[in-house]
């Protein structure tokens, strides 16, 4: 009889103990890694293997496991490790660590050994002997001459004839079908197919080379401006990489990710490219895990969770536009996608490649600190130039839908001359609040305490906090008027202003309302780049990625509001919307302009951002968090915490604090209300710990959640815990 330890997915920070029965046909020992089913409670959960002992435990009653699931382990020695250091670092139960490193399927206790397949197999001896009966059927014949040197699977068999004509060569009885086991006949190497590199530039050649040099872990920070050639080089390394019959890993942001990017790598290297996306259902993503663990694809583009595909034999990790938010999951296991391709590039002993026009100041500090190895990048590869920066001061300007006077005219002058413009707006819908004209009553979400944004396509009022959507207000609560006026502008308002005063071109909206549903993003691109639209509104998803090349001028409508915010890091986030903005405009040989509209034209970040540049931007910034002492100086952890009961949670967060501050080496911040203070009828506070030593904070922390762990509101708050947090709301 021998013992299991099972990371069980349950919100506790340890592992659990079973039975399990002894087993002719299996060596027990080798469960680790595998998942396992068990009784939990009342509930039946899957788990996996962490450890197998022999030793039993002081208490005997224990339980015995419910089923194995695996045949072999669906985590190898070194994802092992991984899941056990994510568990360490971001202070996180290790059940739950696991459960988010597997796809859903797996989760949920799907078979994770592909099924087997359907072959089709000949049935005749003689070839020639077909060539006359067969005289007729040309097609018939080909599949046959195929058949005649090996069983095909009946999926290839589709891709390349019809049902008709399987179905004949099964009813003349020259083929049977069979099923065998899967076996990955359909290795990547065979499929290579390269196609010849741009001639790199000096600074590409440079970049270019170090990387191919480095042979064990290396990390690289490519600082590049848009345009000068990052995806280039990053095509160029993987060339070698492949070439080694080694597999590349490329993390891209959530709305990066597109057929575009897709065929850009699949023209270079043939069709060994997989691409991991939102859009993907269980089954997809439980195949493509597959596929990656038996070594059928060459190179994976995916989002975030990406960074958790086994791959067999992996050769180097890309992450394109490190920088980017979507890296960072914001709810149950808070994990940065960048960090942990660092552990793993460690863990393999391979290089590791980071790139970006506008590199978060993490990533910077550690390039001058020598973490990283930093490549720049200052020129546009294809001859083209930087679009210019122009503040634009609009205090006291007359605006028509929220934009200058001037910048309309500018706005007519392109469109004339056959460009389009892009306007970048913060927030989607109509209007971000409506109030009553009479008593000045806002309509506001009862559950967040948050003003209703008013949705005109979809004719309704929504909270873009807890997402509650409401009939449009027809009279108000407060005094019963029936007069309403808006407030703000969204950017259907914006689309709605500029169709009326440029009602002969045709507009574009994208938002995350525009763009839900499957390929919509994709196709509103495409419209794009085939110039159907010459006017672009958006918010966030227009700054990411995408290059609009016939893009002369952009507006963004107020960069205002991040000036003054309570975050310390919305600088950076303000001076790399608009850089990869700007980045998005005058990319062929069309000279671009970027209009910033501003109550405050001589706020020194402002005056820094467009007189220097990001780089030299982000090194001031840089230098103002080393005076203050916060990250990448300083480290934080995040203790957040929400109830409907705000006495709750300021007893638990009170409680906290006072265990946190026995570790008297930590600085505390708070208790104090988050970004938002109320969601879904739930009053939310954070308390942040910090200190200048990763190592002390993250020892401190886990001894102190142990405590808080014991208090008597532990499972009555919902508390929460974010390591390096980058989201105060
Ligand atoms: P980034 O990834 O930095 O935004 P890209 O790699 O997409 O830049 O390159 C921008 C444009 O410049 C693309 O059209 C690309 O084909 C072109 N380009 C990149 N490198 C070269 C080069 N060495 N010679 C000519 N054109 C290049
Ligand atoms: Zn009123
Ligand atoms: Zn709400």
């Amino acid at each position: 009889m021998c013992y299991l330890k099972v990371a069980v997915p349950v919100p506790l920070r340890k592992s659990f103990d079973y039975l399990v029965q002894p087993n002719d046909d299996r060596d027990n020992y080798k469960l680790v890694g595998c998942r396992v089913s068990v009784p939990f409670g009342n509930r039946q959960l899957i788990g996996i293997v962490l450890a197998v002992s022999d030793d039993l435990p002081p208490e005997h009653q224990l339980k015995s496991v419910s089923a194995i699931l695996d045949s072999k382990p669906i985590f190898n020695f070194q994802m092992m490790n991984l899941g056990k250091w994510i568990a360490d670092y971001y202070l996180h139960p290790i059940g739950e660590v696991f459960g988010a490193m597997m796809p859903t399927a797996l989760r949920k206790g799907v078979k994770s050994e592909r099924s087997a397949l359907k072959y089709l197999q000949r049935d005749f001896d003689d070839l020639s002997a077909l060539e006359t009966s067969l005289k007729q059927s040309k097609k018939q014949l080909q599949l046959c001459a195929l058949l005649a040197s090996h069983d095909l699977p009946l999926l290839e068999a589709k891709k390349q004839f019809s049902q008709s004509v399987i179905r004949g060569v099964l009813e003349k009885q020259l083929a049977v079908e069979v099923e065998k086991p899967y076996e990955a006949l359909l290795l990547w190497q065979r499929r290579i197919d390269i196609a010849p590199a741009l001639q790199a530039n000096v600074e590409q050649n440079i970049a270019i080379s170090a990387i191919d040099h480095a042979s064990s872990f290396q990390s690289f920070l490519i600082e590049g401006v848009t345009g000068s050639g990052k995806t280039e080089v990053y095509l160029q390394v993987i060339e070698k990489i492949i070439s080694r019959t080694k597999q590349v890993l490329i993390l891209v942001p959530e709305i990066g990710l597109t057929p575009q990017t897709v065929k850009r790598f699949e023209q270079r290297f043939g069709p060994i490219v997989a691409a991991v996306h939102s859009g993907l259902n269980d089954s997809e993503r439980l195949r493509i895990w597959q596929q990656a663990s038996d070594g059928e694809l060459g190179i994976i583009i995916g989002t975030r969770s990406s960074v958790f595909l086994p791959l067999p034999s992996l050769g180097m990790i890309i992450v394109d536009e490190e920088h980017d938010d979507s890296f960072k999951q914001q709810d149950k296991l808070k994990y940065h996608a960048r960090d942990i391709a660092v552990y793993r590039a460690r863990q393999l002993d391979i290089p590791l490649v980071m790139g970006s026009a506008t590199p978060s100041l993490e990533s910077l500090h550690n390039a001058f600190s020598k973490k990283y190895h930093h490549l720049q990048l200052t020129q546009r590869a294809a001859n083209a130039s930087m679009p210019v920066q122009i503040l634009l001061d609009i205090k006291d300007q007359a605006l028509e839908y929220g934009i200058a006077k001037g910048l309309l005219e500018k706005v007519a002058m392109q469109l004339r001359l056959g460009n389009q413009v892009l306007i970048f707006v913060h927030r989607r819908g109509y209007a971000p609040a409506i109030l009553c004209h009479k008593c000045g009553y806002v309509e506001s979400c009862q559950a967040c305490d948050n003003p209703y944004t008013l949705h005109q396509v979809t004719r309704n009022i929504q909270c873009h906090r807890c997402g509650d959507i409401q009939p449009i207000p027809r009279t108000c609560k407060a005094c019963s008027s029936t007069q309403f006026e808006t407030f703000g502008y969204g950017t259907e308002q914006i689309e709605e202003g500029l169709k009326r005063l440029f009602p002969e071109y045709s507009s574009v909206r994208i938002d995350s309302d525009s763009t839900r549903g499957k390929g919509r993003l994709s196709d509103l691109l495409a419209q794009i780049n085939n110039n159907d639209h010459q006017i672009l509104i958006g918010t966030q998803i227009l700054s990411k990625g995408h290059h609009f090349p016939n893009v002369t001028l952009a507006i963004i409508l107020n960069v205002d509001g991040s000036l003054f915010s309570a975050d310390f890091r919305a600088p950076e986030k303000l001076g790399q919307l608009i850089t990869q903005l700007s980045g998005r405009a005058g990319r062929a040989n069309k000279n671009g302009e970027v209009w910033l509209q501003t109550h405050h034209p001589s706020h020194p970040l402002l005056q820094d951002l467009v007189q220097n540049g990001f780089a030299d931007y982000a090194r001031s910034l840089l230098l103002e968090r080393k005076h203050v002492g916060l990250p990448p100086y300083e480290h934080q952890i995040l203790l957040r915490c929400e109830a409907a009961d705000l006495s709750h949670i300021e007893e638990f967060l009170g409680f906290a604090h006072a265990t946190i501050v026995q570790f008297t080496k930590l600085k505390l911040i708070g208790p104090l209300p988050c970004a938002i203070e109320k969601k879904q009828a739930r009053f939310r506070m954070m308390l942040i710990a910090q200190s200048a030593s990763r190592v002390y904070l993250q020892r401190a922390m886990q001894s102190a959640l142990d405590v808080l762990h014991t208090h008597r509101l532990a499972s009555r708050v919902r508390w929460s815990v974010d390591v390096a947090p980058s989201d105060f709301s």
